[in-house]
């Protein structure tokens, strides 16, 4: 055999491995097992290579099976309430059948090697319930990064029977976004302040939600927390309409007491079959993929011209001539433009 064969067989012999890891997790998955979903979703995090192909290969297997599920994000500033939420309305989740995966988007975990999603002792009572499945956040580079791992996570999930996909982020800036393009529907969590509400909550945030929620309304912070409702509802109103005629409500619930969680999932119980019965939960979920297509293209051709290194060494010779005023910064970036095409 000639060298070249000899490689072809080597990689078919490699590609045929692969092929054999990734069917038999895709198969323990299937049926349920917890270990072979955590190792895929571990591989599909991973920045070696073949443990990305291996992931690729199941993610195309998972597919078919997936989508049958209603994705909910949660989203808030830190304090407001998220885990001790997320594990009152998972249990009641659970206790009607559901099967609930909770993951989470962070955008500090990357900046600060530390995680404010990242703490173990979150949703203990959740975290023992045999149809719960709490991963924490990817690890990552990028936000963008992260979500496409988190993306490639909710299929893995789906088609390993979870029908209840629960995306939580900070609501620190960016990832909100993130999170919206990925889910049915956004629900933001609020703290009662006295006549604040509207404050550090930014209104283009208010407006992605399908629904509102006023944490901590128990003791003394009920009255608060129904003011900050009806604060709201006011607020609400100025929105434009959305899309499918779905108007975003405002409820307040405890945690603590468990009081009016069912109120919010009655909610998602309605907006679910308003926007099925509308035709707009199936379009929403093409048009995030269409657009997540185009983003992750986006993020291959940057990647593609940043990380390569001849034009890498060029971007920086012409950065110092933009900075020098030798050439305009437009130019500069036209001219790299064209290196690239020409690669
Ligand atoms: P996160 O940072 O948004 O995940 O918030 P946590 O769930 O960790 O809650 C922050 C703090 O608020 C904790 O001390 C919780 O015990 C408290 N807390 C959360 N939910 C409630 C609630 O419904 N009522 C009351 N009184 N305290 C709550």
């Amino acid at each position: 055999m000639n060298e070249q064969k000899v490689n072809d067989w080597l990689a078919s012999r490699k590609q045929l491995r692969e092929n054999r890891n990734a069917v038999s997790l895709f198969e323990a998955l299937r049926s349920g097992n917890r270990t072979a979903l955590s190792s895929s979703i571990t591989l599909l995090e991973s920045s070696l290579e073949k443990d990305r192909e291996i992931a690729t290969a199941i993610i195309r297997l998972c597919l078919p099976f997936s989508g049958n599920s209603v994705r909910i994000g949660i989203t808030g500033v830190p304090g407001v309430g998220k885990s001790s939420f997320i594990e009152r309305f998972g249990m009641e989740l659970i206790h009607e059948g559901k099967r609930i995966a909770v993951l989470a988007i962070d955008p500090t975990s990357e900046r600060t090697g530390g995680s404010i999603l990242g703490d173990k002792t979150r949703m203990q009572q959740l975290s023992q319930e045999e149809n719960a499945f709490i991963r924490p956040s990817a690890a990552g580079n990028t936000l963008g990064g992260v979500a496409r791992k988190t993306r490639e996570t909710i299929i893995l999930c789906e088609a390993a029977g979870y029908d209840t996909i629960l995306v939580e982020t900070v609501g620190v800036g960016q990832s909100e976004t993130m999170v919206h393009s990925m889910v049915d529907f956004f629900l933001l969590l609020l703290l009662a302040g006295a006549g604040d509400e509207l404050q550090g909550i930014k209104r283009g945030i208010m407006e992605m939600a399908d629904g509102l929620a006023v944490t901590k309304a128990d003791g003394e912070n009920d009255q608060r927390a129904k003011l900050a409702q009806r604060e709201l509802k006011n607020a609400i109103h100025l929105f434009p309409p959305t899309a499918s005629g779905w108007i975003p409500e405002v409820h307040t619930c405890s945690s603590v007491t468990g009081e009016r969680i069912d109120a919010v999932r009655n909610m998602i119980h309605r907006f679910e079959e308003h926007a099925k019965i509308k035709g707009s939960f199936l379009q929403n979920r093409k048009d995030q993929d269409r657009n997540w297509m185009h983003e992750t293209l986006r993020s291959l051709l940057l990647e593609g011209l940043y990380l390569n290194p001849a034009i890498h060494q060029r971007t920086l010779e012409m950065e110092e001539a933009v900075r020098q005023g030798n050439i305009s910064a437009f130019e500069a970036a036209e001219f790299i433009y064209d290196l690239y095409k020409k690669q």
